[in-house]
């Protein structure tokens, strides 16, 4: 049997066809690149899984298999980067989606440098926490930044009413045992709110996708994908469509994939409420629901 007949999707467990391969930029070797018939569950096949290699201090720096990757200067100088835009319009879609006070938990999943977690902190009512392993752990952690341990993650199963996972999905080999393990943490009626490119509008040109990096982006969603990891994982999807907080994380995206990094007079006096929509009518990250615990 090839090995190809040997794989099912890990989103729905239908058949899978391989659809092509594609050569790393930064690893050299080919990865084997399958599509799901059903779902549309995009995936590599034969993942580089070294994970110590892959999420090196070289490439948070940038060095690495991502050269968009941005972590440690975004991690010195939070009132330069543009990062500060995907932090703001995280937090306005994520209250626009549940109130949030006091006695809110939210839990930052994958939360890289902690960023998103200082920046809640400082900004919203809630108590914010972020999980992240290996080296940019540590230097959030020496910063300051409170981010979990496992053994802490574990103890606190179904005590967070809002989990983000920005920008993660896609790094992950399977998605629905993670997505499983995220609905533990929730309490049921919890938020969870995700990031991840839109393979959709990338159907038939996928490998011109600048997105799809087979390093490290080996797992791929539309829509209708991502709902359904949502249903095998104990989530409600919920398609919102554009809320007001994507117009400064759209913002984001694009002054990223414009190599700028810091924030100036000039990105600032964009219309950025039309840019951003514009934006998203080619990428449609905004057609991705968001999950609810049931
Ligand atoms: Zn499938």
């Amino acid at each position: 049997m090839s090995e190809t007949e040997c794989l099912r999707c890990k989103i729905c467990t239908a058949a899978v066809t391989q659809i092509g391969v594609r050569r790393g930029t930064f690893k050299d070797r080919l990865f084997k690149i399958f599509r799901c018939n059903t779902c549309g569950f995009i995936f590599v096949g034969n993942p580089w899984l070294d994970y110590k290699e892959i999420y090196s201090e070289a490439y948070y720096k940038g060095q690495g298999a991502d050269r968009f990757v941005d972590y440690v200067f975004e991690l010195r100088n939070p009132t330069r980067t543009i990062r500060q835009y995907e932090w703001r319009g995280i937090a306005q879609v994520v209250r626009s989606c549940i109130p949030l006070g006091s006695d809110t938990r939210w839990l930052d999943f994958g939360c890289g440098n902690g960023g998103l977690v200082r920046y809640c902190r400082e900004h919203l009512p809630c108590s914010v926490w972020g999980y992240e392993q290996g080296w940019i752990r540590d230097q959030a952690v020496n910063l300051g930044i409170p981010i979990v341990t496992e053994e802490v993650l574990d103890s606190a199963a179904g005590t967070f009413d809002v989990v983000t996972a920005i920008e993660v999905i896609e790094h992950i080999a399977d998605p629905v045992g993670e997505l499983r393990r995220i609905r533990s943490l929730l309490k049921p009626g919890g938020l969870l709110f995700i990031t991840t490119g839109n393979a959709a509008p990338h159907r038939e040109r996928l490998f011109e996708w600048g997105y799809f990096l087979p390093e490290v982006h080996i797992s791929l969603f539309e829509p209708g994908t991502l709902a359904q990891a949502f249903k095998e994982s104990g989530f409600r999807a919920e398609f919102r469509g554009y809320s007001p907080g994507f117009d400064d994380i759209i913002r984001f995206k694009v002054l990223k994939s414009l190599g700028v990094h810091t924030t100036s007079l000039a990105e600032k006096v964009l219309p950025w409420k039309l840019l951003s929509r514009a934006a998203d009518k080619k990428s449609r990250v905004t057609a991705h629901p968001v999950g609810w615990a049931e």
